[in-house]
């Protein structure tokens, strides 16, 4: 049973379900759950919905879960894939331990029940071509018609089901269904098909098999070969369910686990269909399946997301029956919050203005400040160098400032967080440009930290990185891949795409210490948001930034007073 004082579970629907099962004693076994991806892509921010809802609650009531691979089309799966979904799972922080299954393992004991259904008179190898096979199907409002191949004995259908095993048939030449009802008001239960020839070699069977199982018969045996109780899915399977049911009621399978729907995760400005995000990624509309603007876990976590983070964010969203678009924020928030927590301060400057103190004497040049972490002590103080040059946000000056703003400007005085104030005294400019070149100011050398002894009030605060010390840097700003909030819902949802989803800045000037920081590391720069070192492309040499995620103050834009 759940011990409630040390995890207690957020509510769901199915967590309720499981908890009521296990007091009733509902099963002869321990609770088991699965999580089944089909190794035909990388996972995404729905599935690690799906991963935390079947792990989760596995380990929030003492029971297993298993990863499957439900690897029954060889046509598109690989060990690739396979191994990718594997690593994704440990990253996202559950283990299946040696509990990895695939349904190829369970090929024969497939057949072998095929077998019986038709022995049974529970299945029949029909002969239609697909195209026929889709007429004699019938519509919503129109019932099927039988095929005329329905009534062979079952001796014919046994000797054309193991010739169809043998290899004997073109593929598209038969199939194998189950003989349940052509008149059925659920399309489902018209007969479906159970198998179909496919001369393509499998990943891991090879050869082996000329016909393959379908998902809808190999799933619900699957389950209950490897004593699932709940059997969790996503909406579109409720009709689905009572196939089943049918399936495992026909068959002498070891248990009978409960199929239980539940809504798709979607998440606004995204998309989460593979198939779609595999066209993104094969058209090159993104740099692989990695990309940072996906919602891959591999893009995610290229993006700098942390485990934490999504898993929170799937707890937030909850699980329920009713389809909805989340938004996207809620994502970012869940990562704002691990993360203001948990990552290092740093100082950054994405855009790069030339600040000269001309009181600064030239022998203080590699003058310390110290600064903390504003959350936890045990990051300790960093030192940073302070120098006569340096650069400071280019918005975080103003030559005319308008009202309200306290940054810096001429014969304005502004703190450079943890150093001195300092006061513009003028600008440069490029001749060839006319635009501000380098901001000339005067520092009070009383001021140390940043405070004035005198206790006058200086309201504005900003960044800024030692020239003489900094490291330059490139720093990629990612925002939201489509420009339309359900993308998926469009007709062409790649017309869709926001041209501006990324801007690569190459020439940032960081904090030297974040030159040497291993890849996916991940800091606050101060007042800009949440950077992680890029883990493909970061080099001390050529450092690299992606930006996760914004900080919640979108400070400049919505307040030109400085907070900070
Ligand atoms: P897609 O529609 O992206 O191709 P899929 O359902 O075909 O996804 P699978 O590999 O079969 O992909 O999915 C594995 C498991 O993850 C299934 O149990 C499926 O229900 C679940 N899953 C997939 N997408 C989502 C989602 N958006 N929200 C919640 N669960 C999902
Ligand atoms: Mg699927």
């Amino acid at each position: 049973m759940m011990d409630k004082k040390t995890s207690p579970p957020p509510a769901n629907f199915i967590r309720s379900i499981v908890e009521s099962d296990l007091q009733k004693n509902r099963f002869d076994r321990q609770l088991a759950m699965r999580f089944p991806p089909e190794p035909n892509g990388y996972l995404h921010i729905g599935h690690a919905k799906s991963i935390c809802l079947n792990f989760g609650t596995a380990l929030n009531f003492h029971g297993k879960c298993n990863l499957r691979f439900d690897d029954t089309n060889p046509d598109k799966e690989s060990e690739e894939f396979e191994d990718a979904i594997e690593a994704d799972v440990r990253w996202l922080g559950f283990d299946s331990g040696p509990r990895i299954y695939h349904a190829s393992d369970y090929f024969q004991q497939l057949f072998d029940y095929a077998i019986i259904l038709i022995e049974s008179d529970k299945a029949y190898v029909d002969s239609l071509s697909a195209a026929e096979m889709r007429e004699f199907r019938g519509t919503l409002t129109e019932v099927g018609r039988p095929s005329p191949y329905r009534d062979r004995t079952s001796d014919e259908n046994l000797k054309l089901f193991r010739a169809m095993a043998a290899g004997e048939f073109d593929e598209g030449e038969h199939v194998l269904r189950a003989k349940i009802d052509m008149a059925s008001p659920n399309i489902n239960m018209r007969d479906p098909v159970l198998y179909r020839i496919r001369k393509t070699a499998h990943h891991r069977t090879g050869l082996a098999w000329k016909i393959y199982p379908m998902y809808d018969y190999t799933h619900c045996v699957s389950d209950a070969l490897e004593g699932i109780t709940h059997s969790l899915c996503t909406l579109e399977f409720e009709d689905h369910r009572p196939l089943y049911d049918w399936v495992l009621n026909a068959l002498p399978v070891p248990c009978h686990p409960q199929q239980i729907e539940f809504a798709r995760l979607e998440l606004n400005y995204t998309i989460t269909s593979k198939r779609k995000l595999s066209m993104l990624v094969e058209n090159g509309h993104v740099s692989g399946w990695d990309d940072p603007r996906l919602p891959t876990l591999k893009g995610l976590r290229r993006r700098g997301y942390t485990p934490e983070a999504i898993r929170e964010f799937c707890e937030r969203v909850g699980v329920t029956k009713k389809q909805t678009l989340i938004d996207v924020e809620v994502l970012e928030n869940c990562v704002r919050e691990h993360l203001d927590n948990s990552a290092a301060r740093a100082m950054a400057v994405i855009r790069p203005l030339k600040v000269i103190i001309e009181n600064y004497p030239d022998n203080l040049n590699d003058e310390l400040h110290a600064a903390n972490h504003p959350k936890d002590e045990s990051f300790g103080s960093r030192m940073i160098e302070f120098s006569r040059e340096i650069f400071i946000e280019r918005d975080d000056f103003m030559e005319a400032p308008t009202k309200g703003f306290f940054r810096l400007a001429p014969g304005q005085e502004v703190r450079l967080r943890y150093a001195y104030l300092v006061t513009c005294t003028r600008v440069e400019r490029d001749p060839s440009t006319g635009e501000v070149a380098v901001v000339y100011c005067t520092y009070d050398p009383s001021s140390r930290g940043g405070n004035a002894p005198d206790g006058r009030k200086v309201k504005g605060t900003i960044h800024w990185v030692s020239a003489v010390h900094g490291a330059r840097a490139e720093v990629r700003l990612y925002d939201r891949l489509f420009n339309v909030p359900n993308p998926a819902s469009e007709d062409d949802f790649l017309s869709h795409l926001n041209s501006d989803s990324v801007e690569i800045i190459t020439n940032a000037i960081v904090e030297p210490g974040l030159a040497s920081v291993l890849p996916e590391s991940r800091h606050q720069f101060e007042r800009l948001g949440y950077f992680c070192a890029d883990s493909i492309d970061h080099r001390p040499s050529a450092p690299v930034f992606n930006r996760v995620v914004t900080l919640r103050d979108t400070w400049a834009k919505t307040n030109p007073a400085t907070k900070n």
